[in-house]
C-alpha cells in the first residue's frame, strides 16, 4: 500500500479525521506533507490520518539512532533492563486508550485487542529478564578464547498489520536490551497504535535511541537499502520478506525474517471431538484467522472426521461476528479490503471445486469487511484453500485414514512455521509432532509461545529466530577474544 496525499482526496467527500498522530524523530513529535489514512475495517471508511514519512525523515531517524547509539550501548543491562520495565508498565497505564485504537485501527475485538496489549508488556519484561554474558570457550595454562557479544547499531524494524503491538514489541525490546538503537516502521494500514507508543517511549529511552516512523511500503524498502541500518528485523508476508532480503543484500544487512504459515493440525484417531473441537477452532479463528501462527489446515483422521466436522462447524455458527468495538463480538472484521477480496476469491474458488461448506461461506451485506467463520470439508489437497496462506476466517478440514499420509501432506508445503499434533496420548503425538518440518510443533494446543523460547519459521516461513537467547543475541555480533598466554 502506498502512502496517500490529503490533497489527492477529493475535498467535498473528506470526512473529519482524527489527525492527533505523529512519527517520533530524534525525541522530537513530527509532521509530515504527505498523509497516510487509515480505514476503521468495521466502517470500510477512514476515521484518522497521519504523517507518511519521506525519505529525508528515514535520513533524519537513521542519523538520530547512529548519534545516540554510542550513549546506549555504553548503558548497562540493568538501565536498559528498567527502562524497558519503564516502557512496560506505560503500556498497562496506557492500556484503555491504546486498545481502543488497536480496535479502530485493526478491527479485532476489544477484549484481544487489551490482551495483546497486556502480552506486549509481559514479554517484553520476560525478553529482558534474559541474562546475556560473555563466554569462555576454552581456559588452559596457554590460551584462553573468549566469545562476546556486542550490539550491531541501528536497527530498522517493519511491522505488518494482523498484530501491530506485540510484534512490534518483540523485536523492539530485543534490539534495545542488547544495546542497539531503533527505527521502528508500523503497516500503513494499522500505523496508529505504534505511533502512540512512540509518543509515549519519549520520556523513557534518550532522544534518538527509538525512532518510529509511518510510511507506506516503499518506506519500507527504503529502510531496507540504508546503508545506516545494520539489521532489519521484518514481519510480514513471505513475498515482501524475500524483496526485503534482496534490498537488504547490498548492505549485507543482519536480517531476521517473521514470515507467513499454512500451520497444520493433525488430529488422530482417539480424540473425543467435541471436547477438542472449541481449542482447534480458536486457535484457527481467533483475530479473524489473521494470525500467522493460526491452524489453517486441519487433518482429521477418517474414525472422528464426520463427528469433528459437525462440531467445528457448531463452533462457528455460534459465534458472533461484528465490530471490535461492540462488547458481544468475538471475531471482528477482516482488517483490510485487500485481504478481504483475496478471502473472497479464496472461498469462490472453494466453492468453484465442489468442496462442501458446513458454516458461514455467506459474506453479509453491510459496510466493512466482515466475513463469517467458514468451516470447509472434503476439499481437494490441490485447492488454494489448502496450498495458500488465507489469513483469515476459512479453514479446510481434510480427512486422512494412514498418520503417516497426514504427515507428508502436512509437511508438503513450502511454509514451515508452525503445527500441531492432537491425541489422548501425548507421547504418541509428541513423537509425531517431532516430525513437523516447522519452527514449533505444539501437542495438544496450538499458539503457546513465551519470551523464553525461540520462536521462527523453517523452510519459507523465516529466518532467524525472536524471543529467547538465541533470538536476542541476533541482534547481536558475536566477537571471539583468543588469547595466547606468553608474551610477544
Ligand atoms: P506485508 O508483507 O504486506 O507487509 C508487512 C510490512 O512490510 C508492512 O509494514 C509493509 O509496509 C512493509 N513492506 C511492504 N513492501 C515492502 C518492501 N518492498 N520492502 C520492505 N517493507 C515492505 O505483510 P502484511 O500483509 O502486513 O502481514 C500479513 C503477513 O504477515 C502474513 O503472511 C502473516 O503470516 C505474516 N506474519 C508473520 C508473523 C511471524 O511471526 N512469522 C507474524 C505476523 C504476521
Amino acid at each position: 500500500m502506498a502512502a496517500q496525499r490529503a490533497e489527492d482526496r477529493p475535498a467535498d467527500t473528506a470526512p473529519a479525521l482524527r489527525q492527533d498522530f505523529a512519527n517520533l524523530i530524534d525525541g522530537e513529535l513530527v509532521g509530515g506533507e504527505a498523509q497516510i489514512e487509515v480505514i476503521d475495517p468495521a466502517l470500510g471508511t477512514a476515521f484518522a490520518c497521519c504523517p507518511a514519512a519521506a525519505r529525508a525523515d528515514l535520513d533524519r531517524a537513521v542519523a538520530a539512532a547512529r548519534r545516540a547509539f554510542a550513549g546506549w550501548r555504553a548503558a548497562s543491562y540493568e538501565v536498559r533492563r528498567a527502562a524497558i520495565r519503564r516502557m512496560a508498565e506505560l503500556l498497562r497505564e496506557h492500556q484503555g486508550p491504546l486498545a481502543e485504537l488497536l480496535t479502530l485501527e485493526q478491527g479485532k475485538p476489544l477484549g484481544q485487542s487489551r490482551d495483546e496489549i497486556t502480552r506486549a508488556a509481559t514479554q517484553s519484561e520476560g525478553l529482558a529478564q534474559i541474562p546475556i554474558a560473555s563466554e569462555t570457550l576454552l581456559e588452559d595454562a596457554e590460551r584462553r578464547i573468549e566469545l562476546h557479544y556486542h550490539p550491531l547499531g541501528v536497527v530498522g524494524i517493519i511491522t505488518p498489520w494482523n498484530a501491530p503491538i506485540n510484534l512490534a514489541a518483540g523485536p523492539l525490546v530485543s534490539a534495545l536490551y542488547t544495546g542497539n538503537t531503533v527505527v521502528l516502521k508500523p503497516s500503513p494500514y494499522t500505523p496508529l497504535s505504534t505511533l502512540r507508543i512512540g509518543a509515549l517511549l519519549r520520556e523513557v529511552f534518550p532522544r534518538g535511541v527509538v525512532n518510529v516512523l509511518a510510511g507506506g511500503d516503499e518506506l519500507g524498502q527504503w529502510m531496507s537499502e540504508h546503508p545506516g541500518i545494520d539489521k532489519i528485523s521484518f514481519t510480514g508476508s513471505v513475498a515482501t520478506g524475500k524483496k526485503v532480503m534482496a534490498s537488504a543484500a547490498g548492505t549485507l544487512k543482519r536480517l531476521t525474517l517473521e514470515l507467513g504459515g499454512n500451520d497444520a493440525a493433525i488430529v488422530l484417531d482417539d480424540v473425543d471431538p467435541a471436547s477438542i473441537a472449541p481449542k482447534l477452532f480458536f486457535a484457527a479463528f481467533v483475530n479473524s484467522g489473521q494470525v500467522c501462527m493460526a491452524i489453517k489446515r486441519i487433518y482429521a483422521h477418517e474414525r472422528i472426521y464426520e463427528a469433528l466436522c459437525a462440531a467445528l462447524a457448531a463452533e462457528a455458527r455460534k459465534t458472533r461476528v461484528g465490530s471490535g468495538l461492540d462488547r458481544e463480538t468475538e471475531l471482528g472484521p477482516i482488517q483490510n479490503r485487500e485481504q478481504y477480496e483475496r478471502v473472497l476469491g479464496i472461498l469462490a474458488a472453494t466453492r468453484a471445486s465442489g468442496a462442501r461448506i458446513l458454516a458461514g461461506g455467506e459474506p453479509p451485506a453491510r459496510p466493512g469487511y466482515f466475513f463469517p467463520p467458514t468451516i470447509v470439508a472434503d476439499i481437494d489437497e490441490s485447492s488454494r484453500l489448502v496450498q495458500e496462506e488465507q489469513f483469515g476466517p476459512i479453514v479446510p478440514v481434510l480427512k486422512f485414514s494412514d498418520v503417516e499420509d497426514a504427515l507428508r501432506r502436512a509437511n508438503d508445503t513450502r511454509y514451515g512455521l508452525s503445527g500441531s499434533v492432537w491425541s489422548r496420548d501425548p507421547e504418541r503425538a509428541a513423537a509425531l509432532a517431532a516430525r513437523l518440518e516447522v519452527g514449533t510443533a505444539w501437542v495438544n494446543q496450538h499458539r503457546a509461545t513465551s519470551a523464553t523460547v525461540p520462536f521462527g519459521g523453517a523452510k519459507e516461513s523465516g529466518l532467524g529466530r525472536q524471543y529467547s537467547i538465541l533470538g536476542l543475541k541476533s541482534y547481536m555480533e558475536p566477537r571471539v577474544v583468543s588469547v595466547l598466554k606468553r608474551p610477544a
